[in-house]
């Protein structure tokens, strides 16, 4: 690390060793700054929308909502809907901000995976009754090193997001599994899928595949951001396989505790 080399400089040569190391660190400042830069540019684009849109409304309601019934009705309908996309954001930007940090791994216990999913999909058949959730395999019978509240973060981020973009296949088939000495959990819709060039950017904040019809369907583009940034605490990764049309499969995985 950079303290090792100041401290391994050597007499003679000090002054241009140290403004060559001077130089290193201000390039890693800058690439930093630019991208929280980015990120304030980004978020506050996002933000100002649902506003624009909300204040539209408003405006609309001030002028002829107090006469006319069908503007009051659509246009308080549509301005609840913002508020809710903005609350929606703001939460969404807690959470990434929380799971960027590096403070969060308190909490960790040993969970045995296969009873924990099936906890977490009696309470997805709860919140969508319309839904089949499938329990395939075995499961497996290992245990993970992990904060219980991520886990469930992270699964439900997932299964929401197979709810969410299911289209009129309303099953999702869940596994767990070992495989290299890590645990797998596999979920899979049969669902709208994405299309091949657009994979690569999905865990990008923000990003949303079809920006027209995800507004429709709700969402903020920041789930898989955040589950990802939760995942790389644990030494676990995150990985999606889609094809269009025909499904999407997100695989999670951690090391299994030995
Ligand atoms: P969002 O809040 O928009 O769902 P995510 O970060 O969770 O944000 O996902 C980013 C985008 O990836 C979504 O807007 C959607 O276009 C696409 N996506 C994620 N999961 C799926 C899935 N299971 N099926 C199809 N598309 C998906």
């Amino acid at each position: 690390g950079l303290q090792e080399r100041v401290e391994n400089i050597e007499n003679g040569d000090e002054l241009s060793q140290l403004a060559s190391l001077f130089n290193e660190l201000m390039d890693q400042l800058e690439v930093s700054f630019r991208q929280q830069k980015q990120f304030v540019d980004d978020a506050s684009h996002e933000l100002r929308t649902p506003i624009t849109i909300l204040e539209g409304h408003l405006n609309l309601l001030d002028r002829w909502g107090k006469r006319d019934r069908a503007i009051l009705e659509e246009s308080l309908e549509a301005s609840l809907q913002e508020v809710r996309r903005l609350k929606g954001l703001v939460q969404g930007l807690l959470a990434l901000s929380r799971a960027e940090s590096s403070t969060l791994t308190n909490h960790i216990e040993q969970i045995r995976i296969e009873p924990f999913l099936t906890k977490t999909l009696r309470r997805m058949e709860d919140l969508y009754p319309e839904f089949t959730f499938r329990m395939k395999g075995e499961g497996t019978g290992k245990m993970v090193r992990i904060n219980p509240l991520h886990l469930e973060q992270m699964l439900f981020i997932v299964i929401e997001n197979a709810v969410k973009y299911s289209g009129d296949h309303k099953e999702i088939d869940i596994r767990s599994y070992e495989e290299k000495n890590r645990v797998r959990i596999s979920i899979q819709d049969h669902g709208i899928g994405i299309p091949t060039a657009e994979i690569q950017h999905v865990f990008d904040r923000f990003y949303r595949v079809d920006r027209a019809r995800s507004r429709e369907i709700g969402g903020t583009g920041l789930g898989l951001a955040i589950a990802k940034n939760l995942i790389q605490h644990y030494q676990g990764e995150i990985a999606l396989t889609s094809v269009e049309d025909e499904g999407t499969r997100v695989i999670l995985s951690f090391p299994a505790v030995s």
